[in-house]
């Protein structure tokens, strides 16, 4: 089997991430951890940290560091990715919760292998975040023009399809607000540690994905990656 990977894929919201990790998961055989997934999740079971995470989340706020830090320190414990590794979606969001992660990875003697930056320009992702809409109950995308074939009703699961809350304008405009400065200090940090692949997220989602997989692949087998 394909040996499994240690990787954080960092990008504003409507880069694309979510279905990138989805593939990066399936070729690499390791979980694919999204912090957004998991609190929508806590969001739907209606307990009283759902409630709470409700309101950051639709206020575009980001949750405090100690809060989500817990949330993946219990994830990353678990026995699959100890064995195989991860790909992380939406987190870390701030140094914060990158120093976080090092230590967790230091402590558990799993480095990371590389932070991949999914660069698509500010301009272009609002524009796909206003057109996207999302099945309530598998997370599936859609956007405006290329919806489900029946009446917004998922074609995976048959689930609701629709805008997500804090998918409005002004939302949008401050979570791009808040990637710009808490975020973005992320790509200088990593580059210092020299665990940084920027990857054009332009083009073609196949192409996307080739390009990722080789940029994984060089880092963590360079003789396969540069047979290509
Ligand atoms: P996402 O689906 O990744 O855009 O996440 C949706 C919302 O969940 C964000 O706007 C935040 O409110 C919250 N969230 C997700 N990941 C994090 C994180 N790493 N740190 C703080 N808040 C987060």
């Amino acid at each position: 089997m394909i040996p499994g990977a240690r990787l954080v894929l960092l990008g504003r919201q409507g880069a694309g991430k979510g279905t990138q990790c989805v593939r990066l998961a399936r070729h690499y055989v390791i979980p694919h951890i999204s912090t957004g997934d998991m609190l929508r999740m806590a969001v739907k079971e209606g307990t009283d940290f759902g409630q709470k995470a409700k309101d950051y989340m639709d206020a575009g706020e980001l949750l405090p560091d100690d809060i989500i830090v817990g949330i993946v320190a219990e994830r990353l414990a678990r026995d699959d990715t100890s064995r195989r590794g991860y790909v992380l979606d939406g987190f870390p969001r701030t140094v914060g919760q990158a120093e976080a992660l090092a230590e967790l990875s230091a402590d558990s003697l799993q480095p990371l292998d590389v932070v991949l930056d999914l660069e698509v320009p500010e301009d272009v992702v609002f524009q796909r975040i206003s057109k996207r809409r999302v099945c309530t109950d598998c997370g599936t995308n859609y956007s405006v023009d290329s919806p489900p074939r029946y009446d917004w009703t998922c074609d995976t699961c048959g689930g609701q399809v629709t805008q997500r809350e804090d998918d409005t304008e002004e939302a949008i405009r401050h979570r791009l607000d808040l990637y710009r400065e808490q975020t973005e200090p992320l790509i200088a940090w990593y580059q210092s540690r020299d665990l940084l692949a920027a990857i054009d997220g332009l083009g073609h989602p196949d192409e996307v994905t080739r390009r990722l997989i080789r940029a994984v692949d060089l880092r963590t087998r360079p003789g396969r990656a540069l047979n290509r």
